[in-house]
């Protein structure tokens, strides 16, 4: 189980099993055709990290 640096409370990315007592990171998706993903802790909303990927017509990804 992931921790918050921030904070050190437990938390769980969307896609992961869910633990007891875990709240998902938020996730923030930014842009049109590059997004950017922002994940944030969702217990004191400091930002955990970024992701980039290409969407729309390069990947489907909607
Ligand atoms: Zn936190």
């Amino acid at each position: 189980m992931a921790k918050c640096p921030h904070c050190e409370k437990d938390v769980t990315l969307a896609s992961a099993k869910k633990d007891e007592g875990a709240l998902e990171v938020h996730k923030d998706v930014e842009g049109v055709v590059k997004k950017e993903v922002m994940y944030s802790c969702p217990h004191c909303d400091r930002v955990l990290g970024f992701a980039f990927f290409l969407g729309g017509i390069a990947t489907g990804r909607p």
